[in-house]
């Protein structure tokens, strides 16, 4: 069998049944020669998110903010570890105390670079007691810090990478036989500091490992059974996509479908490299493949939704047309603000983008249109996408709807909604 990349995210791992089943996958599949990148477990992330929001209101009480992430990662590895003096503890106590110091020592008041050096940490202690317990079981694995690996620029919570330094340094550190483990989502800056990739993001290292060491496939391992028509927490009646192109899971990730970070994709399609969707708790069921060829199998409507979105709409003080350079210094202002654009819509005299707030500076950007613009805003809008519409499926989402805004494209019908 040849290398592969295996991805679990923090569903597979929110637990210690979680990470034996992990193992279990591991084994049932017989990936011998493999990487295996690991998410932060459960809702880390949030949780370690909600940690540098406390940080940033109230110092003084950051060892009680600190205190509950600390037990949850205990409490796992005291349920997989008999062994309550196994040098994981100690490892996951260099850790905890890493992180303290730097909240106790850190003066630099940049939220966003704070957020990486602390977020980190998630995924740290996350595949030091996955790597460890494989370990324990003899499955036998190599831990790597895959920062020392994946360079990216300074943009902190976002991190461009490096793709020349990053190539030679996996290829260089990451043996093609045997188990490693690693960690995605994270990454350094040139001087070393922990960077980000973007929330969600560990599906994107996976792609970039596969990619600098070309490797036969990428399997991320999801509690879905792959990709849907549409994702099951919000549409009945879904069915598995068996195989779709890279152009159509990059269409889907790109409109919301978040079964799969939008990144992932174009590495992992500048050198064909299959990517599979798969069920950990069903491994050997064959799931969703994405590779080259017809778009999608079975040809059905697929459906999108994301939520909490805001439609903002513009139009000129003095009833003159929204032209060129409205338009080009409205995006720039978006631009500037980090607002992210999920659809456009214009007449004579007005302009509509729906957009997502990720860094919460909507209000300074609508007070610097209200300067030149008439603007309606609607907060906590959903936007619908429906892929290979056909007239039932957009009359049933259309249904008990306040609609806002259609756009009809040849393959795509989007709503947005009240
Ligand atoms: P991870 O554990 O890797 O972080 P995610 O939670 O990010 O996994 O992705 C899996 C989730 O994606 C599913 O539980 C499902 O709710 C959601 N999802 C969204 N769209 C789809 C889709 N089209 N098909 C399957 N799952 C989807
Ligand atoms: N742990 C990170 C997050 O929750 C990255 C990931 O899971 O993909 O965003
Ligand atoms: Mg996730």
């Amino acid at each position: 069998m040849g290398f592969k990349v295996y991805k679990f995210g923090g569903a597979s791992v929110k637990d210690a049944e979680g990470v034996r089943n992990v193992a279990h996958v591991i084994r049932e599949t017989g990936a011998t020669d493999a990487v295996v990148v690991v998410s932060a477990m459960g809702k880390m992330t949030n949780a370690f998110e909600e940690l540098v929001d406390a940080y940033f209101s109230r110092e003084d009480r950051i060892t009680d903010a600190l205190e509950p992430l600390i037990s949850f990662h205990l409490n796992i590895a005291k349920d997989l570890f008999e062994n309550t003096s196994h040098s994981v503890f100690k490892e996951l106590n260099l850790l905890f105390n890493e992180l303290t110091d730097f909240l106790k020592r850190n003066k630099s008041p940049d939220y966003d670079f704070v957020y990486d050096q602390v977020v980190v940490y998630g995924e740290l202690l996350s595949t030091t007691i996955v790597s460890a317990y494989f370990n324990v079981i003899s499955l036998v694995n190599t831990w790597h810090d895959v920062r020392r690996y994946i360079k990216t620029n300074t943009r902190y919570r976002e991190g461009k990478v490096d793709w020349e330094i990053t190539m030679r340094n996996l290829s260089r550190n990451i043996p093609k036989q045997g188990l490693q483990v690693t960690q995605g989502f994270i990454a350094s800056d040139p001087n070393g500091f922990s960077t980000t990739l973007g929330r969600e993001g560990s599906d994107y290292t996976a792609a970039i490992i596969a990619y600098c060491l070309n490797a036969e496939s990428v399997t991320i391992w999801k509690d879905v059974p792959g990709v849907l028509s549409g994702d099951p927490r919000y549409f009945k009646n879904t069915v598995l996509l068996n195989t779709i192109s890279y152009t159509e899971a990059v269409e889907l990730a790109f409109y919301g479908a978040s079964v799969i970070h939008p990144k992932t994709l174009q590495p992992l399609q500048r050198k064909e490299i299959p990517l599979l969707v798969k069920s950990f708790a069903n491994p050997t069921a064959s799931g969703t493949q994405v590779c080259l060829g017809e778009p999608i199998n079975p040809l059905v409507p697929c459906y999108i939704l994301k939520r909490q979105q805001i439609l903002l709409s513009l139009s000129s003080l003095d009833f003159s047309f929204m032209d060129e350079e409205n338009i080009g210094e409205i995006f720039k202002l978006l631009g500037y603000y980090k607002l992210k654009v999920d659809l456009i819509q214009n007449s004579a005299i007005s302009f509509s983008v729906c957009v997502e707030d990720k860094y919460r500076n909507l209000e300074k950007l609508v007070a610097r249109l209200k300067a030149d613009y008439k603007v309606t805003v609607y907060e906590q809008v959903s936007l619908y996408t429906l892929r290979h519409p056909n007239q039932a499926a957009v009359s049933q989402l259309e249904e008990n709807k306040e609609i806002l805004l259609k756009q009809v494209t040849q393959n795509t019908v989007q709503l947005v909604s009240l």
